[in-house]
């Protein structure tokens, strides 16, 4: 997070009862506003169109293969830490069709599917999230091959990010050093404050646009005081995460480690369902199905999320080559936290946690790599504990 001399000359105040002005301008300029809302006993990312929408007062008690709602003794609107699924469904979505063909005259015709700009503001974006979103810009445009679909979609979505003031039950940003202060890549940033008898926000441009909208908003310029606040109440959060993780040389860890017998253990439990790389905000693998009509005059080539837990997956002539649970578990892990370095210059975690709540057997990351470290022959502490009996 800034210092305080930095944010002092940007920072101001928004109360509660303002606040609805936001969405009045993010309207006027012809955004379409996604935010937090709770639905169907979680909070998930949708249209929002005031804060009526947002999930006022709501917290959510997460857990290895646990999470539910909770009132809090507050009315906030940001009370809550991850939710179920992160943005990549707007970004990256679940299912998109990437041409069609069509019979006319007898002969067929390839229609080439032309992807929408859309014009979306993001309202409520938690540091991990966004990390997720900066690496999903580098697989899918910072390379040779871009995908123009995604860079369509992506080029008009303004994003305003909100500071965790508290930490979930299997959030792990800290260790990731993506969160839980959002540091760049925003347009508006927030910390919400509820006081005794003051309901406000901090806010802080980080674009030209940004910087319009929060001129159009009733605000006030942020005292030291205010802007010290929303400081403590960020690095506390940091302090009090549920789950850390040491990522010293994890890469060179996990390579050494493939043999190791906690694969074989984690595969006792894991059901191969794939809800983690579902919830998961970084993973982006795909299938293509074709799928035709039931006269064969129409058909369309379909793109969907697919799992490195499917056998589908990594089938190639002769069968699939990860037919165990354990290769499977182990392709994840190690792609995420060591390969992903190789491919994309970043961890391809930024500790959001979700894998963990969403996990039906309550398989937790964090244990696993702890597991592999303390089990490693490479380990000094094992070596000496070794020695020392
Ligand atoms: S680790 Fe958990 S969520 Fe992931 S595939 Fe295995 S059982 Fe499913
Ligand atoms: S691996 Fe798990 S904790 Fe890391 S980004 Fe994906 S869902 Fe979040």
């Amino acid at each position: 997070m800034k210092t305080s001399e930095q944010s002092l000359s940007n920072a101001v105040t928004i109360e509660r009862k303002n606040f609805d002005a936001l969405f009045a301008s993010l309207i006027k300029r012809e955004y379409q506003i996604v935010g937090p809302t709770q639905r169907d006993g979680a909070i998930i990312y949708d249209i929002v169109k005031s804060s009526n929408d947002l999930p006022e007062g709501w917290a959510e008690e997460q857990n290895a293969g646990t999470m539910r709602l909770k009132r809090r003794n507050d009315k906030a609107l940001f009370g809550f830490n991850s939710t179920v699924q992160s943005w990549k469904k707007f970004i990256h979505p679940p299912s998109q069709r990437l041409w069609q063909t069509k019979q006319s005259s007898g002969k067929p015709a390839i229609i080439p599917e032309k992807s929408k700009k859309q014009k979306l503001a993001f309202l409520g974006v938690r540091a991990c999230d966004l990390a997720a979103m900066g690496i999903l810009d580098k697989v899918f445009t910072d390379s040779p091959f871009t995908d123009t679909g995604y860079r369509i979609r992506r080029s008009d979505i303004l994003v305003i990010g909100v500071n965790c003031t508290q930490a979930g039950g299997t959030c792990f940003c800290a260790s990731m050093n993506t969160g839980p202060a959002i540091s760049s890549g925003y347009d508006i940033v927030m910390t919400e404050i509820v006081e005794k008898s003051r309901h406000y926000f901090v806010v802080e441009k980080g674009s030209k646009v940004g910087e319009e909208i929060i001129k159009e908003l009733p605000s006030a310029e942020a005292n030291v005081y205010e802007i010290e606040g929303a400081e403590e109440l960020v690095n506390k959060t940091s302090s009090a995460m549920g789950r850390k993780i040491d990522t010293t040389n994890i890469k060179e860890l996990l390579s050494r480690n493939s043999e190791n017998q906690r694969w074989q253990q984690n595969a006792q439990r894991c059901l191969t369902c794939g809800n983690c790389t579902m919830v998961c905000p970084t993973c982006f693998c795909t299938t293509i199905e074709d799928v035709t009509d039931l006269t064969g005059r129409e058909a369309n080539r379909m793109r969907k999320w697919d799992s490195c837990f499917t056998m589908d997956f990594s089938y190639i002539h002769g069968g699939s080559i990860r037919p165990s649970v354990y290769s499977r578990y182990r392709q994840w892990l190690t792609h995420k936290f060591a390969a992903w370095h190789d491919q994309f210059g970043t961890s391809g975690c930024v500790g959001c946690g979700r894998c963990i709540t969403w996990c039906p057997v309550g398989i937790d990351v964090t244990e696993e790599i702890t597991a592999i470290r303390m089990s490693d022959k490479n380990n000094p502490s094992i070596t000496l504990s070794k020695e020392n009996k």
